[in-house]
C-alpha cells in the first residue's frame, strides 16, 4: 500500500463500507486459496471413488466357488461400499462449499451467520459451521 493521494476506487470504498458495517467480505485471495484447496481435495476424492468402484466391479466378477472366499468377497464389497459412501458424503460437503464460494456465503456459519474462525477454515475448509455451532451440532443441540 502506497501513501499517495489517488482517490479511492469504488470497490475499495465498498469494501471499506462492508467492513465498517460489520458485513462479511472475505479477502479474495484468501477465498481463492480455500477454493484451490477444496478443488484439490475434490479431485482426490473423485479419483479415489472411481478406483474403489473399479475394485468393487473386480470383486463382482470373482468366480470363486469356495464359501469362505465368497464370504470374504462380500465382506470386501461391503467394506468398499461403506468407504465410497463416506467419501461421497464428503464430496457433497466439498461441492457445497464450492457453491457457497460462488454465491458469496462461504466463510459464514450456516447456523448463526457469524464469520467462521480463520484457523478453523484453514484446518477444515469444507466446514459450514463455526466452532460453537459445530460443537452444538455434535452434542445434538442444533
Ligand atoms: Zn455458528
Amino acid at each position: 500500500m502506497t501513501a499517495d493521494c489517488t482517490p479511492p476506487t469504488i470497490s475499495g470504498l465498498l469494501v471499506t463500507f462492508l467492513v465498517r458495517s460489520g458485513a462479511h467480505a472475505m479477502d479474495k485471495k484468501r477465498q481463492e486459496n480455500y477454493k484451490k484447496k477444496l478443488q484439490v481435495k475434490r479431485e482426490d476424492l473423485v479419483r479415489n471413488i472411481a478406483r474403489v468402484e473399479e475394485e468393487g466391479r473386480a470383486a463382482d466378477v470373482d468366480t470363486t466357488v469356495d464359501l469362505a472366499d465368497k464370504a470374504a468377497n462380500s465382506y470386501t464389497k461391503e467394506f468398499l461400499f461403506g468407504q465410497t459412501s463416506a467419501e461421497r458424503a464428503f464430496l457433497q460437503l466439498i461441492d457445497e462449499s464450492l457453491r457457497r464460494i460462488k454465491n458469496g456465503a462461504y466463510g459464514l456459519c450456516a447456523n448463526c451467520e457469524e464469520e467462521i474462525q480463520q484457523k478453523r477454515l484453514d484446518a477444515v475448509p469444507w466446514t459450514k459451521y463455526c466452532f460453537n455451532c459445530q460443537g452444538k451440532l455434535e452434542r445434538g443441540q442444533l
